[in-house]
């Protein structure tokens, strides 16, 4: 039987993602959302999470889709409530609240899923399986987009707490994390602010590996055309290529063939959700939210150009 679940903040990644995924899912049923803008037709809405939490103790699962920044406070009083939790990535605005609410969550006995969408793309599982006992010469990231394709008129991102390209970026940095078994850490981070921001629109990192291999990362939301979403990862024997957001798997040029229709990430998502919530198990690696607050806390700032969004 499908387990009812409410998904709190209905924006554009809840629109684009959440809202299909659940729908084509036989694992959930949206019993209702929190919104204060109105919710989705035909789907019960409450304005505050606090109401729905009284009005519905049966809604066993709470998804929250809203941005970093406001995802704590409703995070604690899911977690409060007795009420299994997944989370957007980034899983919070700080790192210290991640870890009050994985100390929540253990306590009260409930499923916390900081969710990484991007860890659920399709070729990230085969491209780990490939690096897996090769060894590591080289890993470039280049994670670039338009800001204002992807968050147009999104004040928030450009705030203290919302990160700015990290935002974007920390979905590559959920890869690589996951596709490489050594631990590695932020060593240098060049950071581009707009003189008009808060937050960075432009990140080059650099980062310590145990095997000296050189791992580097570009993001920039300053891009016109089309998006690059691309990890590369030269090893002692061939290297590596995860294009397109993780979605196709090249190795040494040769595109390595799909097998069948990709449901997509969000689909395995909430497939991996259910599972967790079925196991009464967790899910919660803080490891690429990690490497963004390093990045922030060692980065040389320089003021650039102001980001104007109409401009
Ligand atoms: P968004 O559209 O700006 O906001 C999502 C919704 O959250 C808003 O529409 C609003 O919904 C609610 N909200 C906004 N501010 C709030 C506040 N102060 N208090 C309570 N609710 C608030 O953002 P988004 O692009 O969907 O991103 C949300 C999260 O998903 C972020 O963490 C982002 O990193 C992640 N994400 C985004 C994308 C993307 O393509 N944009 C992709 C993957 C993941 P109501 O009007 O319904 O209350």
């Amino acid at each position: 039987m499908a387990r009812r679940i409410a998904l709190a903040g209905i924006g554009k990644i809840a629109r684009d993602q959440h809202i299909p995924s659940i729908a084509a899912s036989d694992d959930w049923e949206l019993a209702a959302t929190v919104s204060r803008s109105g919710g989705i037709d035909g789907v019960e809405n409450h304005k505050t999470l606090d109401a729905l939490l009284a009005a519905r103790p049966d809604i066993e699962v709470i998804s929250l889709t809203m941005p970093p920044g406001p995802r704590f406070a409703a995070a604690k009083a899911a977690l409060e409530a007795g009420r299994h939790v997944m989370l957007e990535k980034p899983p919070g605005a700080s790192f210290a609240e991640c870890g009050t609410l994985e100390r929540e969550a253990r306590e009260r006995g409930v499923t916390l899923f900081a969710s990484w969408h991007t860890r659920h793309a399709a070729r990230v599982a085969d491209a780990r399986d490939w690096l897996a006992g090769k060894r590591l010469k080289r890993l470039a990231v280049t994670w670039c987009e338009d800001v204002r394709k992807w968050h147009p008129g999104q004040e928030w991102v450009w705030e203290p707490g919302g990160l700015g390209v990290f935002d974007t970026g920390i979905n590559a940095l959920s890869v690589v994390t996951e596709i490489l078994q050594e631990d590695i850490h932020v060593t240098s981070s060049d950071l581009d602010i707009p003189e008009n921001r808060q937050t960075p629109i432009t990140a080059r990192l650099a980062f310590h590996h145990p095997d000296g291999a050189e791992v580097t990362a570009y993001m920039t939301w300053r891009h016109d055309g089309g998006e690059v979403w691309d990890i590369e990862a030269e090893t002692d024997d061939g290297t590596l290529l995860l294009s397109e957001g993780a979605t196709i798997l090249s190795i040494d040029g040769a595109r390595v063939s799909d097998e069948g229709e990709d449901p997509g990430e969000y689909a395995r998502l909430y497939a991996h959700l259910a599972r967790l919530v079925d196991a009464g198990e967790s899910d919660v690696d803080l490891a690429p939210f990690c490497h963004v607050v390093d990045a922030l806390s060692l980065g040389r700032r320089r003021r650039v150009d102001a980001f104007v969004e109409e401009g």
